[in-house]
């Protein structure tokens, strides 16, 4: 495995980082790529970026070229997520639709469809990925949302949670039971709602940040035509897996840099209110090297995905380490302001609040951990 870019992917990394340097607007924090997207008090400024950063080709990197993207390999976006972290500029307000909507309307879509994939480039659309309800979160298979054929159109009914966005969505990717009576995987299929239709009620949540970025969505006989399907009915649990698989396969680059500008923050910290404390900087230290770790671990990633594998355990080891790696640092963080916390800038605060949820999101940690007992270590099956 060869760690250095080759000379192609430095020069595209030279271009990135003079073009960052040259465009990045300085007054859009709240979509850094260090903490996660926060409230916006208006969107216009995030649309305007994300359309730039489209018109740029920086969005869609790996998309092939006949759909808008830039048509270049993983590396290239990892490249991206690199850059854009060290600088903490700030992302795409349409990382969802970006890095999994997309992907799978280009392997399952109509040409209909495929008409959407223009407006997930330039931002000019935000999607929102409608998994998870009260009664299926890691357990997926558990989704009761209706979808109830009535003539040209599939009449909806339920209620999904944790719909990060869809306050300021216009579409969602909704995974549905189609089939009445049907169980677990089979029976579910994928659809394209617009959320503007009648009898969709978004309810934001708040965070503990104090931040409303998820939702509850409810879908009251909700009429979306036959058309919006994508893929075949009856296979929404393949569709749902592929969606997931293109979240982790550049995840962890995303991840691990921004804890690594998390961490050149920290490491700076230091020296601002006089750090001397020996225990305190030996988790220091220890962060450090975890972070190279986790670096190593995602380019080995990237060599197995270049070499045709699918993503596999090696993204479920970088989440779950990652986590728990961003809610020691942001604790750290509070432990080295020592009293000075007590006014401690609200970002650093947001940061720790924040970073509860990252044993949750994108996979429990106790899922990732079934996974890796499973599929690395050979265990036998916990259920
Ligand atoms: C910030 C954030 C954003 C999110 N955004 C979205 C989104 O945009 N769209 C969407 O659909 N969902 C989203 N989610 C939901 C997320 O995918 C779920 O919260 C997650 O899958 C866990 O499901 P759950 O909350 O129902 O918890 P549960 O699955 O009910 O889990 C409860 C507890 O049981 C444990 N547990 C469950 N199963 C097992 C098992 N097999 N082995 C061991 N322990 C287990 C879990 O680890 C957890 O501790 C988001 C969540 C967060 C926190």
């Amino acid at each position: 495995m060869d760690l250095d870019d080759t000379p192609d992917e430095a020069s595209f990394r030279a271009e990135v980082r003079g073009w960052l340097a040259a465009h990045k607007p300085h007054d859009l924090t709240e979509l850094s790529s260090v903490a996660a997207i926060r409230d916006l008090p208006d969107v216009a400024p995030a649309l305007e970026w994300s359309a730039k950063l489209a018109e740029a080709g920086y969005a869609g990197i790996t998309w092939p070229a006949e759909h808008g993207g830039r048509g270049a390999p993983l590396s290239y976006q990892a490249i991206f997520l690199e850059e854009a972290a060290a600088m903490d500029a700030p992302v795409h307000l349409g990382g969802i639709g970006l890095n999994m909507i997309g992907p799978t309307i280009i392997e399952y879509g109509t040409p209909e469809q495929k008409q959407h994939l223009a407006h997930i480039l330039d931002g000019s659309e935000i999607w929102c990925q409608g998994f998870s309800e009260p009664g299926a979160g890691s357990d997926l298979a558990g989704v009761r949302t209706r979808a109830t054929l009535d003539g040209d159109h599939y009449v909806i009914n339920g209620q999904k949670v944790w719909s990060s966005f869809a306050h300021i969505a216009q579409w969602c990717m909704l995974l549905v039971r189609s089939e009445a009576g049907s169980e677990r995987h089979r029976g579910l299929t994928m659809i394209l709602v617009d959320l503007d239709l009648p009898g969709v009620e978004i309810r934001p949540i708040r965070e503990l940040t104090g931040d409303a970025v998820f939702n509850e969505v409810f879908y009251n006989d909700v009429r979306v035509p036959v058309s919006h399907v994508l893929g075949a009915v009856g296979d929404g649990w393949n569709v749902a897996m592929t969606t997931l698989g293109h979240e982790r396969a550049t995840l962890g680059f995303s991840l691990v840099g921004s804890l690594e500008a998390l961490l050149r923050r920290a490491v700076a910290l230091v020296a601002e209110v006089g750090v001397s404390d020996p225990l305190l900087l030996d988790r220091l230290a220890a962060e450090v090297v975890e972070v190279e770790a986790l670096k190593l671990t995602n380019r080995r990633f990237l060599a197995t995905l270049e070499d045709g594998a699918v993503p596999g355990a090696e993204g479920s080891a970088i989440k779950l380490r990652w986590s728990l790696a961003n809610q020691r640092l942001t604790s750290l963080i509070f432990d080295m302001l020592g009293p000075a916390a007590v006014a401690a800038p609200e970002e650093w605060r947001y940061q720790r609040f924040r970073s509860r949820a990252n044993t949750i999101e994108a996979g429990t940690n106790e899922v990732l951990r079934g996974i890796l007992a499973e599929r690395v270590l050979g265990l036998p099956r916990s259920r």
